[in-house]
């Protein structure tokens, strides 16, 4: 998600250049609204931010107030009427909302909203701040101050009505969001590495349960929930952020190299090589390397204009996916001893892809080390894992689990070294994924397909 707001921008060619940036974080759909002081206009599609703007796409969308947001689904499917930013129009004024994250009561809200007609989350948060302000003539930040307590799970959010641009984290800040400058424009984003592109200036995190209201006259916090205690998401310094965003304080890839120091620690093994698979196994790689005296190379090359594969939908894909997505070279695994080095497994179909790959280029032995610990549990948070029964290490022992990728050792790092390696405090995290410990309830495991039906 990125947002931007300023007297004299571009807002919507800045936002789709932010959102190059989050690229990573969805790959289905992406889309803009800008508001020219008058008029909230909404253009979006299926798609990369490439294939959905070109220079007249963009020239159509005038206005100095925006948002933006690239989409994978974690609920409803991934078709064009679940693409964000969601719009709705009250009387002459139009709201948009992009999402980042997943509600865990969205069942309930909809049947108290009487709202069944909603077919994600985003869109029934959507519908509901749209009633409030329809039936009591509310400005958008008054109506969400009444709406966003009955919202529960994560949703950090950027919105925007005519004059107003909105950032908003839960309460427990699952999700990340960033505020920043740039002269006398304001920018939301996702991660600081979005802000970075555009040049601006990082200012500081959004606070969990915190919203800010940009408008002509600056910014404003309010804090409409009741104080909760952080959980953070670890898995955004495992896996989804970028390397170079800074999370809570941290670089995530100087948090990512620290993972690697400490999986040789706890994991050694007498090996040739070390090869990371890329890109977000490269920091761990390179601090498992420099920590055992090992040496690293790039045994594997990845083929950059394919998307992350457990973010494509379906099976099918997936499957594809892998092998446009990487290519083994022989001449550095051929007769070698290879300790291949990832981030996270997570339904495993392409970990053992990978093993056999790097047994095919000729690796004598391959030792896995993950930087994370086994993922045994769906997230409910905005990561779309799939139910329990499609996570490889749901229910089976560390054993089980090389004898199934066929690799010679395995070695998982420890949630507390994990932890430590982040360099930020253990009560800052959610570890529902890695733990089963859930910060909050969550629903019933199909509920969160509940508004699926495309
Ligand atoms: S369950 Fe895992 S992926 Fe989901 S928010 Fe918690 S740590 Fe992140």
């Amino acid at each position: 998600m990125f947002g931007i707001c300023g007297p004299d921008s571009d807002a919507a060619r800045l936002t789709y250049f932010g959102l190059f940036a989050l690229q990573h974080r969805g790959q289905e759909s992406a889309g803009i609204s800008v508001s020219d002081g008058e008029t909230v206009t909404v253009y979006k599609d299926m798609g990369l931010v490439a294939q959905v703007f070109d220079e007249p796409t963009l020239g159509g969308l005038s206005g100095s107030l925006a948002i933006g947001h690239t989409r994978y689904s974690t609920t409803g499917s991934p078709s064009w009427i679940n693409s964000q930013p969601v719009y709705r129009q009250i009387g002459h004024n139009g709201i948009a909302l992009a999402h980042n994250g997943n509600l865990t009561n969205t069942h309930e809200l909809a049947l108290a909203a009487e709202r069944n007609d909603a077919t994600t989350d985003s869109e029934l948060m959507t519908a509901m701040i749209a009633d409030r302000m329809r039936e009591t003539g509310d400005s958008l930040p008054d109506a969400l101050a009444e709406v966003l307590p009955s919202f529960e799970g994560a949703f950090s959010l950027t919105m925007m009505d005519r004059t107003h641009l909105i950032g908003i984290r839960d309460p427990f800040g699952f999700r990340p969001l960033a505020l920043g400058s740039m002269g006398a424009e304001w920018v939301l984003a996702s991660e600081t590495a979005a802000l970075d592109l555009v040049g601006a200036q990082f200012v500081r995190e959004i606070e969990p349960g915190e919203m800010v209201v940009i408008d002509s006259s600056g910014v404003t916090s309010h804090h409409p929930f009741p104080p909760t205690e952080e959980r953070f998401c670890l898995f955004e310094f495992v896996y989804f952020s970028r390397p170079d965003s800074i999370l809570l304080g941290e670089t995530v890839h100087r948090a990512r190299r620290r993972m690697g120091v400490a999986l040789a620690d706890q994991a050694p093994v007498d090996a040739d090589v070390v090869v990371p698979v890329p890109e977000s196994g490269i920091p761990a790689a390179q601090g498992y390397s420099e920590a055992s005296g090992i040496r690293y190379t790039d045994g594997l090359v990845k083929n950059r204009y394919i998307g992350r594969t457990f973010i494509e939908p379906a099976q099918a894909l997936r499957d594809r996916g892998i092998r446009l997505k990487l290519n083994a070279m022989p001449g550095e695994l051929a007769g070698k001893r290879v300790i291949l080095v990832d981030d996270s497994i997570v339904r495993g179909s392409t970990t053992r892809q990978l093993v056999q790959m790097v047994r095919d280029a000729g690796a004598v032995e391959v030792h896995l080390r993950i930087s994370s610990p086994p993922y045994r549990w769906p997230c409910f948070y905005g990561m779309d894992t799939g139910e329990r029964s499609t996570l490889l290490a749901a229910g089976k022992t560390e054993d089980e689990i090389a004898l199934y990728l066929a690799v010679d050792s395995i070695g998982y790092l420890e949630l507390d070294r994990l932890i430590d390696a982040t360099g930020v405090g253990a009560s800052t995290f959610c570890t529902a994924c890695l733990s089963g410990d859930y910060p909050t309830d969550v629903p019933a495991a199909d509920a969160k397909y509940a508004l699926e039906r495309n």
